[in-house]
Formats: C-alpha cells, sequence, structure tokens
C-alpha cells in the first residue's frame, strides 16, 4: 500500500501520522521547518483531548509532565473580585478523564517519540510541500526541492496558513481578529510563595485578560495576556516590544502587575480564525487540525480538536478499508460541525471575557449564580469523549 502523506509536523500533523500507523497505514510526514518543534508556551488539554491520547497509547506520558490544577477561578482584572470558581478535580470523575495542562514542548515531543518509534512512520523535516496533483489512483505531491513523493492521499495538517487549504478550498487568508497575545514562561522558584499557586487563573478585564498556571511538574508559570489592538503585526511568534502590553494593562490590578513584572522576556501573537465552513475533502485529500479549523483560543480547544480529528481520521480510514476518498469525506461530516461549534463557541467566550460596563455585570451575575456542578454540566457538549462510527 502507497503510504499516507501528511503535510506538517505540529500537534495534529504527528497525532495523525500515530493514528494512522496504529490503525496499520503506512505514512510519510514532511514538515517545513528545520526541526520538529513546538513554541516555548503553555497549553491546556479538556477531558476530551485526554482521551484521544489515551486512544494514541501516549496519555500516560504526557501525564507524567503535566499539571492537574485544583482549581479554574476567573477573577476581575481592575476589582480584583472572584467572578467564578470550578473545582478541576472534580473533571476527571465526571468526564472519566482529567483537566490538565502542559508545556507544548513536552506534549510535542512525546509524540515526536512515539511516531519514531512506529516502523510504519517516515519523518523528514526542511520538507516544504509546494504542490500536489490528485488522480483516481492517488496523490503525487511536490515537495520544495523538487521532488515528487507518491502516497495514496494527502492529509493538509500545515496549520493556520495551510497551502493545502489554498487548494482544496480557496478561501483567501485567516480572519484577523483584532487580538494580540503576549506569551511568556517564568520559572516557578522566582516567584514569592503566594504567586505558586496550583490553580488555572484568568482575570477577565475590558477589552483584554490575563490567564497564568503552573505547568512542567510545576517548575514552570506559564502566563498569556491578550489585548485588543489595531497594531497587527504579521506571522507568529514575534519578539515583543512590552511598552503595548504596559499601555493596555495599566488600570489592573497590582497583584497582576507585580506578575507581569516578573517577566522578561514577551513573544507576540496575533490571533487568528476562520469562520466555519464545509469543503475540507477533496477526494483523495483532506486537512486536519488548524488547517481546517483555526479557532481562537478561548476555550481553549485547537489541539485538542486537531488529536479529535486525527484519531476520528484513522478511524475512518479503517472502516471504509480501500475506499479512501468515502473515509474522507465521512471524516469531514463527523467533525465539521463539532470543530464549527467550537470555532463559534471560542469567538464567543472571547466577548464574555473581554466585557465591559453593563455588560460585564450582567456576565458576573449569570456565573454567579451557577454552582460547581452547573458549570461542569454546561461543558459536557465540549468534553464528554466524542463517539462516532468504527471508534475503537
Ligand atoms: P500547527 O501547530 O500550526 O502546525 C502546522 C505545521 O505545519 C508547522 O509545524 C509548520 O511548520 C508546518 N507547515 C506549514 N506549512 C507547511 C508546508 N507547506 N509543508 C510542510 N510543513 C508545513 N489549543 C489547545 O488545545 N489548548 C490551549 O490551551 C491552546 N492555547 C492557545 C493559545 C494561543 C495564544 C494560541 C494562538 C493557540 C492556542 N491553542 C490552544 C491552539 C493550538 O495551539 C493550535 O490549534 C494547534 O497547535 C494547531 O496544531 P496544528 O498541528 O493543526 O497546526
Amino acid at each position: 500500500m502507497d503510504p499516507v502523506l501528511i503535510a506538517g509536523g505540529g500537534i495534529g500533523g504527528l497525532g495523525a501520522a500515530l493514528a494512522l500507523a496504529r490503525a496499520g497505514c503506512p505514512v510519510r510526514l514532511f514538515e517545513r521547518a528545520p526541526e520538529f518543534r513546538e513554541v516555548g508556551a503553555g497549553i491546556q488539554l479538556g477531558p476530551n483531548a485526554f482521551a484521544m491520547l489515551d486512544r494514541l497509547g501516549i496519555r500516560a506520558g504526557v501525564e507524567a509532565d503535566a499539571v492537574q490544577p485544583d482549581m479554574f477561578t476567573m477573577r476581575c482584572a481592575i476589582g480584583g473580585h472572584e467572578i467564578a470558581r470550578v473545582p478541576l478535580a472534580a473533571m476527571a470523575v465526571r468526564y472519566g478523564n482529567p483537566y490538565a495542562v502542559t508545556h507544548r514542548a513536552d506534549l510535542h515531543s512525546t509524540l515526536l517519540a512515539a511516531c519514531a518509534a512506529e516502523p510504519g512512520i517516515a519523518l523528514q523535516t526542511n520538507r516544504a510541500v509546494v504542490v500536489f496533483l490528485e488522480d483516481a489512483e492517488g496523490v503525487t505531491l511536490r515537495l520544495e526541492d523538487g521532488e515528487a513523493v507518491r502516497g495514496t492521499a494527502l492529509i493538509g495538517a500545515d496549520g493556520l496558513w495551510s497551502r493545502t487549504r489554498q487548494v482544496v478550498i480557496g478561501d483567501g487568508r485567516p480572519v484577523v481578529s483584532g487580538q494580540i497575545a503576549y506569551r511568556a514562561v517564568v520559572p516557578m522558584a522566582e516567584l514569592p510563595p503566594e504567586m505558586r499557586e496550583r490553580r488555572l487563573v484568568l482575570w477577565a478585564g475590558p477589552q483584554l485578560h490575563l490567564v497564568h498556571y503552573p505547568m512542567r511538574r510545576g517548575e514552570l508559570m506559564n502566563l498569556v495576556a491578550v489585548f485588543h489592538s489595531d497594531h497587527y503585526v504579521e506571522g507568529w511568534d514575534q519578539a515583543a516590544d512590552p511598552r503595548p502590553l504596559w499601555r493596555h494593562f495599566e488600570r489592573t490590578r497590582p497583584e497582576l502587575r507585580e506578575l507581569l513584572a516578573r517577566v522578561e522576556t514577551w513573544r507576540s501573537w496575533a490571533l487568528c480564525d476562520r469562520e466555519p465552513v464545509r469543503g475540507w475533502s477533496r477526494g483523495r485529500v483532506t486537512l486536519l487540525g488548524d488547517a481546517a479549523h483555526p479557532m481562537l483560543q478561548y476555550l481553549p480547544q485547537g489541539a485538542g480538536m486537531a488529536l479529535e480529528d486525527a484519531v476520528c481520521l484513522a478511524d475512518q480510514l479503517r472502516r471504509h478499508g480501500g475506499e479512501v476518498a468515502r473515509a474522507l469525506a465521512a471524516y469531514e461530516e463527523l467533525r465539521v460541525l463539532r470543530t464549527g461549534r467550537v470555532q463559534t463557541m471560542a469567538r464567543l467566550y472571547g466577548e464574555v471575557f473581554h466585557a465591559a460596563g453593563v455588560r460585564a455585570e450582567l456576565r458576573d451575575a449569570w456565573l454567579a449564580g451557577r454552582d460547581a456542578a452547573g458549570a461542569r454540566e454546561a461543558m459536557a457538549w465540549l468534553y464528554e469523549t466524542p463517539r462516532w462510527p468504527g471508534d475503537a
């Protein structure tokens, strides 16, 4: 059997390679960057994402480095009062899987090691996918160095700026949200004891928020500060000037600013997403992860959805045997409404977090009226393990 070809070695591409190899498909994965790596920042993984890590056989490896915070608390970035709290330990009891946070590099390297140990997976870096041609029997991929590679299918897991998407859907550039994320990591040992809580904390304010949580076995603190801005720097992972951040956060609580002041280096991201659309699968080619359904990070589920895509896609290829186009169409059909819902809800959550004035008061009153069980149940649509025909 010709291999399944994958463009992109992020969390989605590596997850797909592993899921496909476990389903008996040989895989060739091409990554454009000179090495496989993830950005130096944290990532939240809901119970649904852990269910997929379990299916991929790497749950224990990820859990070894991850932190399971005791509590999620939402606080007002201006007034300081607590708006909501959700005990996170109970998530594992309700959903059968934990809510945990980890370093992206730890998750990515666990995935990479599992892929490297699979004889059916060939991984290559420094190999950008440029174009592809599809025929009745397969797909021919052309790489930047001119080599042509033949496969039975192509999975475009090439991220927000996906080239594969431009051929398959052709809907132009992503939607620029007008929001900027500043990210930083601080060694926990450098923080005073009162800042070393095992909590996931979200400080919400008008047109801004800050999230912080411990990661890497509690050795590091991850910080993500987001604010609305007209200033748009194209790209990803820019070394950031802290002055705009300070301007936007100057009215926030002293304890919040004290935490920001501990950061030496920030990196910034212009946050983008897309409208949910159909049409990711065309014949023997499909899209996965951010290439298919880029979303704002307010839920935060981009990587979780990419892992679900990976497992679902492998299940459909196994279920439909050699009928590749049918399997890819079934995969899209099973994923499009769920991922579209997350894309849509992520935008809405951003508005809730960044509310001002009467809207913020309404939010606070609404959240104060919910008990912990109510808050947990409100997320059942997302955190329960998704099921589809052909899952194991
Ligand atoms: P990517 O990670 O973008 O990987 C794409 C890969 O393809 C890259 O390695 C790239 O180099 C490669 N590539 C690109 N073009 C080519 C080509 N032509 N040929 C070959 N290779 C190519 N998600 C969560 O689940 N939890 C969170 O807490 C969370 N927090 C977030 C916070 C922020 C501030 C942001 C911006 C996002 C967050 N996300 C979170 C979303 C999550 O990071 C993404 O959804 C996820 O990483 C997407 O993975 P991917 O593999 O689809 O794409």
